[in-house]
């Protein structure tokens, strides 16, 4: 992009700017290794749905993801056995506890969540192979193919915390002791352990992010890496438990599912818009990174990301309506089917544009009621400038023209987006 125009980049470095002086906060060392990070390496990155890449600072560091794998782990687990079969063995409530908590539910033995550890040894655990060499390749495999490279371990951090993490390792048994861990407790845990130590940089964290707001397909490879519910699940999950015990603040402040780590490593994502990573080693109480909380406030407010944040609504969707006949005129109605009925007269012409979603298909249902006589009479419905009808849309609009033949009405649809299904050019109904 010429750089003149590239006011996302200019966007990022006056964060980084205005971030890189918080040193508030403390580096990690529960895991050695990990109290050897710089606490000042400070980088930023987005990716937009088209796969353009933004980076400010230090973008190129790599550094261990932890607890950020977690929603990509269960992304993987929701992809291979389904929903039912993961919600069956780890719960989907935000457990208001520390990461490390013990978090299992006093009647189903169950951990609160996915994003706290108990919840994801259990999901790591659940990944199919036929051993955890297997296993472990399967997440690496899958954790590459949401950054768009192949991803490897940092052996020594994965050596630093197979060593000191006694905690995780008594989630897992008191798990096993529960029933909601199936297997060997200590090889789950290393499995995990090893998970949590893959390494990438904040720019492969951001391609990670955007391709679970771009519906699970990865914008950069074009790779589709889990299926679209999987992800709408994950980021759900994230948007609810992503941020720890200091969720609810999130959501609040910031309002985008999200993921952080103990390394620093911080994901959001704005769905259908870009996926966002920082890296700062500096973390709150709760194990948050300090200047990427900060970041991610400051980025959902001037952009307006905040999900409950009614963006303004699109295009109108109705562009035209009158009597007579088909707006344009320009003899491209030749398959509309309207004027061979001998002689009758159109009634009503509606024309809609864009894409037809659940609101769309609304608004130009409302506006054909409004068009369609108390006599019954015909109706022409343009539809050659829809760019894209989802399925709710679909199922509306279908079941409405159903209707209004019901009641005598004849409704004549042209316009080839909707040419296959129940669509079909000069369809009457
Ligand atoms: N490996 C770390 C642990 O289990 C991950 C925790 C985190 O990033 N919050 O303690």
């Amino acid at each position: 992009m010429d750089a003149g125009v590239d006011v996302v980049s200019e966007a990022l470095a006056g964060l980084y700017e205005r971030c890189r002086t918080l040193d508030a906060g403390e580096v990690a060392d529960y895991i050695p290794q990990l109290a050897l990070a710089d606490p000042d390496c400070f980088g930023l990155a987005l990716v937009s749905m088209d796969g353009h890449r933004y980076r400010a600072g230090d973008a190129d560091t790599a550094f261990t993801l932890q607890s950020v794998t977690k929603p990509f782990v269960l992304a993987l687990a929701l992809a291979e056995l389904g929903a039912d079969e993961v919600w069956r063995r780890v719960g989907c409530e935000p457990s208001g506890e520390a990461f490390n908590a013990i978090s299992l539910d006093e009647v189903t033995g169950r951990p609160a969540n996915p994003m706290i550890n108990a919840g994801a040894i259990a999901v790591t655990a659940l990944v199919p192979a036929t051993g955890p060499g297997e296993r472990f390749a399967r997440i690496l495999d899958c954790l590459g193919r949401f950054a768009g490279r192949r991803l490897d371990v940092d052996e020594a951090v994965h050596r630093s915390e197979a060593e000191t993490g006694d905690r995780n390792r008594a989630l897992a048994y008191l798990m096993r002791g529960t029933g909601a861990l199936r297997g060997d407790p200590a090889e789950a845990v290393d499995t995990y352990f090893r998970q949590c130590a893959v390494r990438a940089t904040v720019e492969d964290l951001a391609v990670m992010a955007a391709t679970l707001g771009n519906g699970g397909v990865n914008p950069v490879t074009g790779e589709a890496v889990v299926p679209e519910p999987v992800a709408v699940q994950v980021l759900a999950v994230m948007a609810t438990c992503g941020m720890y015990d200091g969720a609810g603040e999130w959501m609040l402040r910031v309002g985008l599912p999200a993921k952080s780590g103990v390394s620093g490593g911080l994901v959001a994502v704005a769905p259908a818009r870009f996926g966002v990573a920082v890296h700062s080693p500096r973390l709150d109480r709760v194990g948050n990174p300090v200047r990427g909380v900060a970041a991610l406030r400051e980025v959902s407010q001037r952009f307006g990301l905040h999900l409950m944040h009614n963006a303004a609504p699109g295009a109108a969707t109705v562009v035209s309506e009158g009597g007579g006949s088909p707006e344009d005129g320009d003899g491209d109605d030749g398959d509309c089917k309207g004027g061979d009925g001998g002689g009758d007269r159109r009634t009503g012409v509606l024309a809609a544009q864009g894409a037809l979603d659940f609101a769309a298909a609304e608004r130009l249902l409302s506006a054909l009621g409004e068009s369609v006589g108390a006599a019954p009479g015909p109706v022409v419905l343009n539809l050659e400038r829809v760019t894209a009808v989802d399925a709710a849309a679909e199922a509306m609009l279908t079941r409405a023209l159903t209707l209004l033949a019901d009641r005598g009405h004849r409704v004549v649809l042209v316009g080839e987006v909707l040419g296959s299904g129940p669509w079909e050019q000069g369809r009457e109904f």
